[in-house]
């Protein structure tokens, strides 16, 4: 009995070490976007968009991951698609392919938990090949601090499927700076939200999550990057800068296209589509609908002063446009999680003092054996 509690505590201390080992995270409070000016991520663009998938699966690891193409066969069909550029995003590995049909950039996807908590890694070659089965948020602040790296993106991923970064997870962790928010299996509009309200500013992406070069799963949701150059750098930079959108389409096709979103001095936005759309949505914190405006391909919005931030859903019969927020900006500042060293410390005391009372409890000792009373009757 003694031995099968002591087999039961090892296991389980083998199983929450790595989650025990992890520093305990200070997280800024929710803070929202501040100050006289509006950050316009589309300021000034002029020059188009580039239809660009960064989120797809092809064959790797022997078919464990699910990936059902070659990486060649899935490049070649985003290609005849139509598509400008692709990522091919494998897990834990960058997926490289010797004469790509069309514009690659490097990406793997990072996730080997229960709870679907998924993040994007764009633009680099250094995969860190380690997850924690169980996850708290601070589980979570600590990969994403891990796997970035100088001139790469970090982006969640379907942060709504299995709640796997839910919203109490996004409004408080840093240090991403992509957010998907449309995908074939989740959307994730209102977690999105929660990271925004809290002065996080993430950008969106929409992606297929595709798995196979099956029509169903391809063309699903994509990005438009403001970018002319199509090689890895340019991609990165425009969607480090917000300099993009999101459609969700039918089949890679889009009713409508963005022209541009221009912010007056006053605070005035304007909104200018290539085809009317049946509902054009302005929103604000906390994803509230503040002004709907149907069949226009021109609107216009002047935020209040209680407005911390204000993004665009533009809805056409088969098409939805997710625009990037316009952000206050002045006396803002982007939030940092921190190490918080004493709770750490107090937590890191607590887990060894526990593992050393579960040594304790199943430490070999001396039984005391009873006279069995056959030998005491001799
Ligand atoms: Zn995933």
């Amino acid at each position: 009995m003694r031995r099968a509690a002591f087999v039961i505590g090892i296991v389980g201390l083998i199983a929450v070490a790595p989650l025990a080992a992890v520093p305990a995270y200070d997280f800024p409070e929710a803070r929202p976007f501040s100050g006289t000016v509006w950050r316009n991520p589309y300021e000034g663009w002029w020059s188009g968009f580039q239809k660009v998938n960064l989120h797809a699966h092809s064959r790797a690891w022997g078919g464990l991951t699910a990936g059902a193409s070659s990486a060649e066969e899935l490049a070649s069909t985003y290609a005849r698609w139509g598509f400008n550029a692709l990522a091919i995003s494998n897990y834990f590995e960058v997926t490289r392919i010797a004469e790509p049909p069309l514009p690659m950039v490097r990406a793997y996807e990072h996730g080997l938990n229960f709870t679907k908590s998924h993040r994007l890694v764009l633009g680099t070659d250094d995969v860190v090949p380690f997850d924690f089965p169980f996850s708290s948020r601070s589980a979570r602040q600590w990969v994403i601090d891990a796997i970035g790296r100088p001139g790469a993106l970090v982006g969640l991923n379907h942060p709504s499927l299995r709640q796997g970064h839910a919203c109490a997870d996004t409004e408080a962790l840093t240090g991403y700076q992509l957010f998907e928010v449309h995908n074939a299996y989740a959307t994730s509009a209102f977690e999105w939200d929660c990271a925004l309200s809290a002065g996080r500013l993430v950008w969106a992406m929409g992606n297929d999550d595709s798995h196979s070069t099956r029509e169903e799963g391809i063309g699903i949701a994509w990005n438009m990057v403001g970018t002319q150059a199509l090689d890895e750098a340019s991609i990165l930079s425009a969607l480090g800068q917000g300099r993009s959108y999101v459609v969700r389409g039918e089949r890679g096709q889009m009713d409508a296209a963005l022209l541009g979103l221009t912010v007056e001095p006053s605070g005035a936005m304007r909104l200018e589509l290539s085809q009317p759309a049946a509902r054009v949505e302005w929103l604000t914190d906390g994803g509230a609908v503040r002004q709907v405006d149907v069949d226009v391909d021109r609107s216009t919005f002047t935020p209040h002063p209680h407005d911390h931030y204000v993004r665009v859903v533009v809805r056409t019969p088969r098409t939805e446009l997710v625009l990037n927020p316009v952000v206050r900006s002045g006396s803002w500042t982007a939030p940092v999680a921190s190490i918080d060293w004493p709770l750490t410390l107090g937590s890191w005391a607590a887990w060894l003092l526990c593992a050393m009372s579960v040594a304790w409890l199943g430490r070999p000792r001396k039984h005391l054996r009873l006279v069995e009373p056959m030998q005491r009757a001799a």
